[in-house]
Parts: C-alpha cells; structure tokens; sequence
C-alpha cells in the first residue's frame, strides 16, 4: 500500500449488535456506551484512528428501527444519513442471533448497505460466544448477498480478528491526507461524553425498569485553573414522577452508585480528578415532544 489513507466509515447494524463495542474495541479508547439493551446510542459519534499509514474517522450510527415516537424518527434519520456521506461501510452481524435468511432489520439495513454503492465489509460478530459449525454457513450464505470487499469473523468484545478490519479498512479507503488533528480522538465535546456516560451507568443499574427515554443533561462543567480537576454538574430527565424514586433509589443509594460509577470512567477518559453531581428532574413526555428533544440537543426532525 502506497500513500496515506483516510476517509469516513460507517458503522452500521442492528441494535445490540456491537457496534459501540466494537468502535471502542477499535479505538482502544471508550467514547460510545455500551450496555445490554438496545437504542443506547442516540446520536452519531465520530471516533478517529491515527495511524502511520492513514487515519480512519468511524462514524457510530444508531440502529435502524421502526417506531413512531419522534426520538426514533430521529433514529431512522441519522442511521440513514450517516451513510451518505462516508467512504467505506462496515456492517456488524451479530453471529449468535444471525441467521442465512436476514431477517426485517439486517434485510433492510443490507438493502441500504447496498444502494449506497459504498464498498463494503461485512463484520461477522461475537464468534466468542456462536457455534462453531455456524460461521461457516452463515459467511457463505452472507457472501452471495453483496460484493463485499471482505467478510470477517471478530469478536469486538476479546478483540479478536480487529486487525484485519484496520488493514481492510486502510486499502478500500482513498489515498488521502489526514481529516483531524492526529491527537482528535472524538468530534463530540466533554460534555456529551460525560452525559453519555452518566447514561450508561443509569441503564446499568436499572436494567428494565427504566425506559430508555431517560436523559442526561450536563448543566455544569468546569476545569479547575489551579489544579487536575473538573466540577462537573448533570441532570437526569426523568419522564414520570413515579420514575423519579426509581433513580434516586433507598435514601440516594442507586443515584450514588451511578453517581461514583459515572465519575470514575469520567476520570479515565479525562485524565483529571472529577467531582460529579447528579440531579434528577422530571421532564414529561420528552421523547415524544421536539421541543424536549431539541432541549437536550437532539436535533428534532419530522
Ligand atoms: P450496539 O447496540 O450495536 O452498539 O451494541 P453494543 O456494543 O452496545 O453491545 C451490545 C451487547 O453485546 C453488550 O452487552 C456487549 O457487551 C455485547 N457484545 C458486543 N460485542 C460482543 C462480542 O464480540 N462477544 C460477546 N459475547 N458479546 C459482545
Ligand atoms: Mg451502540
């Protein structure tokens, strides 16, 4: 390979496929949450790899879904749009649930995969936990669907297999100078990492008994001039004043744990000491309302 590389990939699968794991993975670094349900990721978030030979700049899209609350029309429209405007499209198969047949999501997410006439490689996922005798049929089946430029077995969660997507990567992406800074790890300020991360720990801790249309707002953020630390003040939306005990949890002891989980991946990331406090309020029907939407800086579309 001859020259630098660089250009945009797209992320793209269904939900709990992943992604998120697998850009981190990628990354070495944790910019996109990750947690067991689906829907975590609500916005795109571009990562970038610098390396000597080129530069990668992911672009994390959230799963394609079909729904009518206004926060999943705003999914439907980043996932679609993120493909637009990128080089190369990775897409992410979770083997353990992905069968020769695509079902509706990956049906319709390999259709658009291949209307946006982007070269394109298949990622076949958590061959940690799939049958053995599985892959095989599945990566047969798989290849007769597209003209991927390559189809390979990962495990985004042991990092198995990551370098061949780097080096694929590298020879379908254009010869290029470098799109960011080399020492830009992400697009998105502090503040929507911390309120990501803030999230994550929420959803961790409450599993299914809080919806996902809980929210995260930083309302505070402040570098110490004198000293390695940040002041950093969040809210959590909360949609219903029944919910609202539910986060604090016995005398706190759930906003507490979240609170002290959230600040020490805030404090990694930063590299800086954290103090973190975390308020909660109750927000009504915000994830069906484009005003709530634009409140917490999602971009309502119609
Ligand atoms: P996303 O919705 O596509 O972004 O998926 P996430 O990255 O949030 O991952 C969803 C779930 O799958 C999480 O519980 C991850 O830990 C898990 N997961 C991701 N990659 C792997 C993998 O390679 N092997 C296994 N066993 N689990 C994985
Ligand atoms: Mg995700």
């Amino acid at each position: 390979m001859s020259g630098h590389r660089a250009g945009f990939v797209a992320i793209v699968g269904r939900p709990n496929a992943g992604k998120s794991t697998l850009l981190n993975a990628l990354l070495g670094e944790k910019i996109a949450i990750v947690t067991p349900k689906p829907q975590t990721t609500r916005d795109r978030i571009v990562g970038v790899l610098t390396l000597p030979e080129g530069q990668i700049a992911f672009v994390n899209t959230p799963g394609f879904h079909t729904g009518k609350k206004a926060l999943n029309k705003h999914l439907i429209h980043v996932a679609l749009s993120a493909l637009q405007d990128v080089e190369v499209v990775l897409m992410v198969l979770d083997i353990s649930r992905a069968s020769v047949d695509p079902g509706q999501e990956d049906g319709a997410l390999l259709e658009a995969v291949v209307a946006s006439e982007k070269p394109a490689i298949l990622v076949l996922n958590k061959i940690d936990k799939a049958e053995k005798n599985a892959l095989l049929p599945l990566m047969q089946a798989w290849a007769g669907k597209h003209a991927w430029r390559a189809i390979i077995p990962v495990s985004a969660l042991t990092e198995d297999g990551l370098g061949r997507i780097t080096s694929e990567l590298m020879s379908a992406l254009p010869v290029a100078e470098r799109l960011f800074d080399p020492d830009t790890l992400t697009d998105k300020p502090m503040r929507f990492l911390v309120a990501e991360l803030v999230r994550e720990q929420l959803m961790l801790a409450l599993g299914e008994e809080l919806p996902y249309s809980v929210a995260v707002e930083v309302t505070g953020y402040h570098e110490r001039p004198d000293r390695p630390l940040i002041d950093i003040d969040a809210t959590i939306h909360v949609e219903r004043e029944s919910q609202k005990p539910m986060v604090l949890g016995r005398g706190g002891d759930t906003v507490k744990m979240v609170g002290s989980a959230a600040r020490q991946e805030i404090e990694k990331l930063a590299g800086k000491q954290v103090f973190l406090r975390l308020h909660v309020r109750v927000e009504p029907n915000w994830t069906r309302s484009a005003r709530g939407l634009k409140k917490l800086g999602y971009e309502a579309r119609s």
